[in-house]
């Protein structure tokens, strides 16, 4: 006689979207502590019901495997809470209000360190700049972070206290030869001052994760600088890590990893290191993404390539010898061209196919460079919520305004990278952190032609990012065996209409078995 246990926690009657291809649909799991033990019909899972097991009844909802967003900065987005947050700005005079109000609670000399400012929804339309600052702002050095992370604004005081020369590259001058404050792409990490400590990471880290709990994340692929190592530790140590973590680290980081033999196999569920992160490029809303032809808004601009072929070369072996997933930066055109023969050039196709590396981002990723990237397997990992936010062709478009209509309709080409049967995973790059959202620019991209359907775009924010992550035994499917990180929906996605799908919200989320998240 075998003893049954039973479940701790069961979800009945729902409607199970399992991303199983055996089985696609069910109606209810078993979970007993942090693995899924049964799922299928309310009959099968009711007889798994014991006294202690609690019970969450649905009316059709559907669950999914909880999401998995292949790009972000977690501690960072959790640091726009701490920091000046200027993301909801509905005009740059609203922003110079903010900062005047900081200023009051400010001694002089102390630094104003805002973030997330996007001039594209501001009525201004432009850059703020030092002149600006430099009136409200004398005595105290302020810097403001773009939203795309790829450059900042700083006001007279500050330019000076970092140190910088008018003459380095980066550094925008006005018609005078004077820096207008506008910093682009450059390396500010040695600079004490500015740099978040130990206690703001762990700040930022459990807002971030908070937030991603609350928008149904269960696991993210994070980019990790070096200083946020140590906190990730200490959460890890502490049994502090509320979703999962697999760490993308910085290039800087690589001599050390490769010194202590740290590769791709080191971390357990909670906590994953694999991939590095290299940088190739800009963006295309500073206009620093390296392109073919010119950018729109401005003639005889094309961006730049941060490495030259020598060193793209170098570090692509480099990581790829080290037993470690590249994850690429690669935006404009000639970026991405340049990564896949880089790529095609230094590793075996059979090896690059095993290995999965990816290109982050692949923003203007040609037709042709899919093709040739097919036997070597490269993984896309884009962000479907960059389509929402600046994409909608008449609508928002910054994208539309930087690189025109024609180009921006072939910006971001999900369908084709899943008709290549290339691996294709999302990820928002926390702009803003959010599936629903995101899921919103895959069907709904502004070229029909490069529309996912619902399930589809769902994929690749589950099973395909557990794939990539070498993780797809653990999660990324609502299989028995597998760990209970579930996503329950406000909505029967069956039966819904895909004009409605803004509707949906996430009403549960379900993290190792356990309730993190409710509506
Ligand atoms: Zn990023």
């Amino acid at each position: 006689m075998s003893k049954q246990i039973s479940a701790d926690l069961v979800i009945l009657n729902a409607n199970i979207w399992t991303m199983n291809q055996n089985e696609p649909r069910a109606e209810a799991i078993a979970i007993y502590q942090d693995t899924i033990i049964q799922v299928g019909d309310n009959k099968k899972i009711q007889l798994l019901i014991g006294p202690e097991t609690k019970t969450i009844q649905l009316n059709k909802e559907t669950v999914i495997p909880g999401f998995i967003d292949a790009h972000t900065h977690i501690a960072w987005n959790g640091m726009n809470k701490i920091y000046l947050d200027l993301g909801s700005t509905k005009s740059l005079q609203e922003a110079l209000d903010l900062i005047k109000i900081s200023l009051n609670s400010k001694k002089p000399g102390e630094w104003i360190i805002g973030r997330s400012w996007d001039q594209s929804k501001w009525p201004e339309q432009r850059y703020i700049n030092a002149e600006d600052l430099d009136p409200i702002s004398p005595e105290n050095p302020v810097i403001l972070r773009h939203v795309s992370g790829h450059f900042e604004t700083v006001n007279s005081l500050a330019f000076e206290r970092l140190n910088l020369d008018p003459s380095q590259k980066g550094v925008d001058l006005n018609e005078e030869g004077k820096p207008t404050g506008t910093l682009r792409d450059i390396d500010l990490s040695d600079k004490k001052e500015i740099r978040p400590n130990f206690d703001d990471f762990i700040t930022g880290l459990n807002y971030g994760m908070d937030e991603c709990l609350s928008l149904g994340i269960t696991s993210v692929h994070d980019n990790i600088t070096f200083e946020n190592l140590l906190p990730y530790k200490y959460l890890a140590e502490n049994n502090e890590l509320r979703i999962r973590i697999y760490g993308i680290i910085y290039e800087d980081m690589l001599d050390e990893a490769i010194k202590i033999g740290l590769d791709r196999f080191f971390g357990d569920k909670w906590f994953h290191l694999g991939a590095v992160k290299l940088m190739t490029d800009g963006a295309i809303s500073s206009r620093t993404a390296y392109l073919y032809e010119d950018y729109s808004d401005k003639k005889g601009e094309k961006g730049f390539a941060l490495y030259d072929e020598k060193r793209l070369d170098d570090m692509v072996r480099k990581v790829h010898d080290a037993n470690l997933q590249i994850a690429a930066h690669a935006i404009g055109d000639k970026a991405i061209a340049n990564l896949i023969t880089a790529i095609m050039k230094n590793i075996d196709p059979e090896e690059c196919y095993r290995a999965m590396h990816r290109i982050e981002h692949a923003e203007l990723l040609q037709l042709e460079d899919i093709e040739r990237s097919k036997d070597y397997g490269i993984v896309y990992s884009m962000q479907p919520n960059f389509v929402w936010r600046w994409g909608m062709v008449g609508v928002n478009g910054m994208y539309e305004q930087r690189i025109g209509k024609e180009r921006t309709l072939i910006n971001n080409p999900f369908r084709w990278v899943l008709d290549h049967n290339l691996l294709l995973v999302f990820g928002s790059d926390g702009m803003p952190l959010g599936p629903l959202y995101g899921l919103k620019g895959a069907i709904f991209h502004p070229n029909e032609q490069l529309r996912l359907t619902l399930d589809e775009a769902i994929r690749c924010f589950t099973l395909y990012p557990a794939i990539v992550s070498r993780e797809d035994k653990i999660k990324g499917s609502i299989e028995k065996g597998k760990l209970a990180d579930l996503v329950v929906l406000s909505h029967n996605l069956d039966n819904i209409e895909l004009a409605d799908f803004h509707d949906v919200e996430i009403q549960y989320t379900i993290v190792g078995g356990k309730v993190a998240y409710k509506r």
